[in-house]
């Protein structure tokens, strides 16, 4: 008792000289309106006063539950979920959330995407339809089991796989299409899972960015044969590291077990050894399981925050020549908004390069990234098709032929245009969307000066 006391009183002095030594400045300071409502003042990157001084709120974000939660688990002496309770706790409670029948956590999503390929019976010779606009792990999951990636060009406007071009890609050799809900928003569904249904291919839902993203009201992740979450640090749930599969097939998560499980099943995980298949350990650990708990207390309402300020900051948005918030399906009934994702059109801009707009931004108060590189030119992708593995496997020609596929044009131009926002810029205050759009008429009401210098 004394001892978690003064653990408790130590973590709370901790904290904040940590937020004193950060902070003193920012708070000392009075907010800063360097311009008018048309973005007349100087810009910071040549001289003038921020838009803004203050940060965006900061993330994760903790208090006493989070700390309840990890001593729950420290004094029980459950540490792994083999002997603890929080782990199925957490999976009957996030099944819930998503309407799905079954959950399985796992170690992050990379992992959880690599067992459900698995129970899909991906493996060597088979081929899998990914998206180019995407974070590596989706295709990283798809080479460990030792199946070919095929790209599947993006829709520009939505920055989603081009549901439309889909069908064309499919062979005898594919054994499932992987969209992913890119930065929370959906994939075209109405168009991917009626044509999976009918060439007999399972989809695969990643939806890693798009926790309480929705379909036509029901939650993404759900819709396919199965759907993948991502609990790493920076996602919209976040327990540092972390992953989850949600299904409504009971086979499939026994499969999916299995295989996280160094292939025993629950049946023999207690003191007997038998196994099935290959496996590994991909479990999530009782101590993340807990946190998990309660940042779901939060989810919600930081979703709606989310939604609203997202919704508010387009409308700004749209009213600046040359940017284009991403466009929405129909379906897409609620966005996660892990991402804040327009396109820059320099024209508009005084020839402005992207990578210039980015740092004026910066410079004004407004943190944003140039998002994705091409996924499909990476050269760890020839390195691997071109590897003694995979040349045994698809034969001596297949990376040239492969290359041919798996061109991307309107992916290359979306790559060279897209700007994003992270997740957290979105929780602040409706003033905060403001302060965005503002910095951006500023840097544009001075984008001839700014490409000169
Ligand atoms: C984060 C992410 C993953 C991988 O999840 P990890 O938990 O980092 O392993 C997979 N796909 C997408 C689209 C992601 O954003």
């Amino acid at each position: 008792m004394t001892n978690r006391v003064s653990r408790r009183k130590f973590l709370g002095t901790v904290a904040a000289g940590a937020a004193a030594a950060a902070r003193p400045a920012r708070m000392d300071a009075a907010p800063t309106v360097a311009t008018g409502p048309n973005g007349t003042g100087l810009p910071a990157l040549l001289g003038g006063p921020p838009v803004r001084t203050a940060p965006f709120p900061a993330w994760p974000i903790a208090d006493g539950r989070e700390e309840q939660a990890l001593e729950r688990v420290l004094d029980s002496g459950k540490w792994g979920r083999g002997l603890g309770e929080e782990v199925k706790r957490f999976e009957r409670a996030y099944a819930a959330l998503t309407g799905a029948r079954h959950c399985l956590a796992t170690a992050n999503g990379s992992t959880a995407l690599l067992t459900s390929l698995y129970a899909l019976d991906v493996g060597a010779g088979d081929e899998v339809i990914v998206p180019p606009y995407t974070f590596v792990a989706t295709v990283n999951a798809v080479l460990l089991r030792g199946a070919l990636p095929i790209f599947v060009d993006t829709d520009i406007e939505t920055f989603q796989i081009d549901a439309r071009k889909i069908e064309a890609a499919i062979t005898e050799r594919t054994r499932a299409i992987v969209p992913v809900h890119l930065g929370g928003s959906a994939a075209d569904l109405d168009v991917i899972l009626p044509m999976g249904q009918r060439r007999g291919v399972p989809v695969l839902e990643d939806a890693c960015q798009a926790h309480l993203g929705e379909w036509n009201g029901r939650k993404v992740g759900t819709l396919g044969k199965a759907g993948c979450f991502s609990f790493q640090a920076s996602k919209n749930l976040n327990s540092g590291e972390g992953g989850a599969i949600v299904t409504d097939d009971p086979a499939f998560i026994e499969a999916c077990y299995t295989f996280h499980n160094n292939s025993r099943t629950r049946a023999t995980s207690g003191d007997n050894f038998s196994y099935r298949g290959p496996g590994g350990n991909f479990r999530l650990t009782e101590f993340q399981a807990a946190i998990l708990q309660a940042q779901m207390t939060r989810l919600d309402a930081q979703s709606r925050t989310r939604e609203t300020n997202a919704a508010y900051l387009s409308g700004l948005l749209k009213e600046i020549p040359g940017l284009t918030p991403a466009r929405m399906y129909a379906g897409c009934t609620r966005n996660a908004y892990h991402l804040y994702m327009f396109r820059y059109d320099p024209a508009a801009f005084a020839g402005l390069p992207r990578s210039r707009f980015l740092e004026a931004l910066k410079a004004e108060g407004v943190p944003a990234a140039g998002g994705y590189a091409p996924l499909n030119k990476e050269a760890f992708l020839e390195d691997t098709l071109t590897s003694r593995g995979f040349r045994r496997i698809y034969g001596e020609g297949a990376f040239a032929d492969w290359r041919e596929r798996s061109r991307c044009p309107q992916n290359d131009r979306l790559c060279a245009e897209a700007v994003w926002l992270g997740q957290t810029m979105l929780l602040g205050p409706r003033s905060d969307m403001d302060q965005i759009a503002e910095a951006a008429r500023k840097v544009q009401a001075h984008a001839a000066r700014l490409a000169q210098a």
